[in-house]
C-alpha cells in the first residue's frame, strides 16, 4: 500500500459523508501504523465531530501516519481543541494532507502548527480529487480569489 492508496481510502470515506455534513466539508481520515490501518473516520453527519478527532480516539496512534483529505483545523468556533492540537497530543509522526483548507480556522495554520510541533507534513496528494469532493465548500471559501 502506498501513500496514494491510503489517501484513496480516506477519500472514499469522505465520499460517504458528502451532502450530510451541513456547511462543513466531508473529510475522510485514515491512520496507519506499521503499514496497518488502525483507525479511520469521516466527518460526522451535521459536521461534527471532525474526522480526525474521531479517528484518534479509536486506537493508539503514537508514531502513526495520518492521511486526511483536508488540512486539519487549527481553531474551532466552539473553543474545543483543534484537530491539529489533537494530532500533536496523540503523538502522530506524520500527516499527509490532500487539500489545503481555505477556511479561516485553518488556511495554513493547521500545517504550521503541526510542523512547529515536529510532525512531518506533506500536502497536495490527490488534492484535485479532494477539492472536487467538497466543491461547494471550496467555492464558498475560495470565492474571493
Ligand atoms: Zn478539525
Amino acid at each position: 500500500m502506498t501513500d496514494a492508496d491510503f489517501m484513496r481510502r480516506a477519500l472514499a470515506l469522505g465520499a460517504q459523508g458528502v451532502g450530510r455534513t451541513g456547511d462543513n466539508p466531508s473529510v475522510g481520515c485514515v491512520i496507519v501504523r506499521d503499514g496497518v490501518v488502525v483507525a479511520e473516520a469521516r466527518t460526522a453527519d451535521s459536521g461534527r465531530p471532525h474526522a480526525e478527532e474521531q479517528a484518534v480516539a479509536l486506537a493508539d496512534v503514537r508514531g502513526a501516519t495520518v492521511y486526511v483529505t483536508l488540512e486539519p483545523c487549527a481553531r474551532r468556533s466552539s473553543g474545543a481543541a483543534s484537530c491539529a492540537d489533537r494530532l500533536i497530543e496523540c503523538g502522530v509522526a506524520r500527516v499527509v494532507i490532500a487539500a489545503d483548507d481555505p477556511h479561516p480556522f485553518a488556511a495554513g495554520a493547521g500545517v504550521e502548527r503541526l510542523r512547529a510541533a515536529g510532525v512531518r507534513v506533506e500536502n497536495g496528494l490527490l488534492a484535485e480529487e479532494a477539492r472536487a469532493q467538497n466543491g461547494d465548500f471550496f467555492r464558498r471559501w475560495n470565492g474571493g480569489r
